[in-house]
């Protein structure tokens, strides 16, 4: 059964075979399956989704129903690895009209953003006009270091390729402020709401009484930023229950804007070429 009538593209997921995400997806009231994501995707009416790629960069590793786009993630030691060899793969993917963009973890690389280890990637961003997707802010693992995921680092990576479309995922959270003054500056980054809420919420009411202090705070740090065509939503499936980060989302951003935030700003900025909300 739907429960809204608003259509909705989730631009940040995860759909890989892992088993901490399977762990992770049973939290939330799900099974790490495809079949359970789709009904999951039918039941609260997202028509679309876009994996943030985990595991190997060859093109055959990726294979999505068509309800599906996804980013080339580099999300392995693949600095240490033959760097051209990687950027050759990470091209062939772009070629592909599935997909959308490339996602980097520099968190979890221990590299910034700004190095020029990651220059090719973005002039192939560049070449395909396709978006660069980036972890940002707390990371999943404790080995991750902060510094490299810390939002503040994607300035230096806008100004320097100002041409590229990059999205910064998860507003940095928790360094809310220093996402907020990277967004209001760099034009040329998006962002994702995605990866703020883990596991299901017993209820949601008293969860967001509880929390009404971040909550405003997102919510008026939207307002201040008011670039709500530069706002997306996402889930981080298999992370958190999706009907509860609807609610979620739409607490903190004002409805006139829902149309942009859950549909029409991610069809634009990863160019999927779905047919409009109206
Ligand atoms: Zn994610």
């Amino acid at each position: 059964m739907k429960i809204s009538h608003l259509k909705i593209i989730d631009s940040h997921f995860h759909f890989y075979d892992y088993e901490v995400f399977d762990q992770i997806a049973v939290a939330a009231g799900y099974v790490n399956s495809e079949k359970s994501l789709h009904q999951a995707y039918e039941d609260n009416n997202i028509v679309h989704g876009v994996v943030m790629g985990n595991g190997a960069l060859e093109p055959d590793e990726h294979t999505y129903p068509a309800y599906m786009s996804y980013c080339v993630g580099l999300d392995r030691d693949w600095i240490h690895g033959d760097m051209a060899h990687a950027v050759a793969l990470v091209e062939e993917n772009l070629k592909r009209r599935q997909c959308c963009g490339v996602k980097l973890y520099p968190g979890y690389n221990h590299v910034y953003v700004s190095d020029p280890v990651y220059d090719p990637i973005y002039e192939l961003a560049r070449k395909y006009d396709k978006p660069v997707a980036i972890h940002t802010g707390l990371t999943a693992t404790a080995n991750a270091l902060l510094k490299y995921s810390h939002p503040l680092t994607l300035d230096e990576a806008a100004v320097k390729f100002p041409d590229v479309q990059i999205v910064m995922c998860h507003i940095g959270n928790p360094f809310l402020q220093d996402a907020i003054a990277v967004l209001e500056k760099n034009h040329n980054v998006a962002v994702d709401v995605s990866g703020l809420l883990e596991g299901k919420i017993p209820d949601m009411n008293a969860f967001l009484k509880e929390k009404r202090g971040y909550i405003n705070m997102l919510r008026d740090w939207f307002s201040y930023l008011g670039a709500y065509d530069r706002v997306m939503f996402g889930t981080d499936w298999p992370l958190a229950n999706l009907r509860d980060y609807i609610a979620f989302v739409k607490v903190f951003i004002p409805e006139r804007y829902w149309g942009d935030v859950f549909f029409n700003n991610a069809n634009a900025i990863y160019r999927l070429g779905l047919k409009g909300e109206a």
